[in-house]
């Protein structure tokens, strides 16, 4: 057994970790892959999942573990300031000519060709966009069909991410005036959810459903492909129009480094129910659970010191 588990740790710590949230930044440089699309060697089930990902590959992982301050988490009241999206400058070039598509492994990302972000005096440059399914962020307890993630980088080389859930576009607009019941929250308590405003009804966005229509040829990882015409004006708008829940936090993959700068919006994208099966097909799931409250302890070192303390119970329980 202590055999097995070394030889593990030792075959897990040798593997490098390449595609990531990182990918294109200056953690995981684009021009270090020489053209080819370079496949995560880290992933979501077993093993290979978020509860080892500091043992993937040591100490360069290791925040994932350790960190205080780690991503995703659930956006309750508290956690996030709030900044307009108005007060917000955000640019994306359009991509007359498509953009090139690529299936990580872990994601499937699109490489943008140039756009802004310019807040609290500092401007990032973004490097590509990207998408977890379901959604990473809980808003307010609640999981989302999936969420779109578009990471900018600064001269300084600091990160910063815009996230922006993703929801089935309704059948009908009838449907989203339904009121959300009250649910049981993390302590079995009954929790009475605030009724949203009569939303509007979630419709189907158009920069989304062009980008899925070709998902179905990067099925295999490694792949690449690329897409029509993408207008970004459309999604742009939507999150200026809308607010930002902010926060400092970590990349949700490997090398889950902090000093993240996280504008989780408040807007809602839309895909059809034909495109989300489409893409669910490819993905199949990609979101790192909901770490702790940020400055809190890592979940991971209080679950090692509650796994200690069951084995050292386990080991004066024999020796009775
Ligand atoms: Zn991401």
């Amino acid at each position: 057994m202590t055999f097995t588990l070394r030889a593990l740790l030792v075959a897990a710590s040798a593997t490098r970790v390449l595609a990531s949230c990182a990918h294109g930044t200056f953690l995981r440089p684009r021009a270090e892959e020489g053209g080819a699309v370079q496949v995560g060697t880290f992933g979501y089930i077993g093993t290979i999942g978020p509860l080892n990902w500091a043992a993937l590959e040591t100490p360069a992982n290791n925040a994932c573990a350790t960190g205080t301050r780690q991503s995703p988490i659930d956006m309750v009241e508290g956690v996030f300031t709030v900044l307009q999206g108005s007060d917000v400058q955000l640019t994306v070039n359009d991509m007359p000519a498509g953009a090139e598509f690529e299936n990580l492994g872990t994601t499937v990302e699109i490489i943008t060709q140039g756009g802004t972000l310019n807040v609290a005096d500092k401007q990032f440059e973004l490097q590509q966009f990207h998408f977890h399914l379901p959604s990473e962020h809980l808003d307010n307890g609640t999981s989302q069909a999936m969420e779109m993630h578009m990471v900018f980088q600064s001269a300084a080389q600091e990160i910063a991410v815009v996230g922006a859930y993703i929801n089935i576009a309704d059948a009908a607009p009838a449907a989203a005036t339904k009121k959300r019941s009250s649910r049981i929250n993390n302590n079995n308590r009954r929790q009475e959810a605030a009724a949203p405003p009569a939303a509007a009804a979630i419709t189907p966005t158009t920069l989304l459903e062009t980008i899925f229509s070709v998902v179905d040829q990067i099925a295999t990882p490694g792949t690449k492909v690329t897409t029509p015409p993408l207008v970004m004006s459309e999604v742009v708008d939507l999150l200026k129009a809308n607010a930002f829940q902010i926060y400092a936090g970590s990349l949700t993959t490997p090398p889950c480094s902090e000093g993240v700068s996280w504008h989780v919006s408040t807007a809602r994208l839309g895909v059809t129910p034909a495109s989300f099966t489409k893409v669910r097909d490819v993905i199949g799931f990609n979101a790192r659970y909901p770490q702790n409250t940020p400055g809190q302890p890592n979940l991971l070192m209080i679950s090692a010191l509650g796994s200690a303390a069951a084995a050292v119970a386990d080991a004066a329980a024999a020796a009775a």
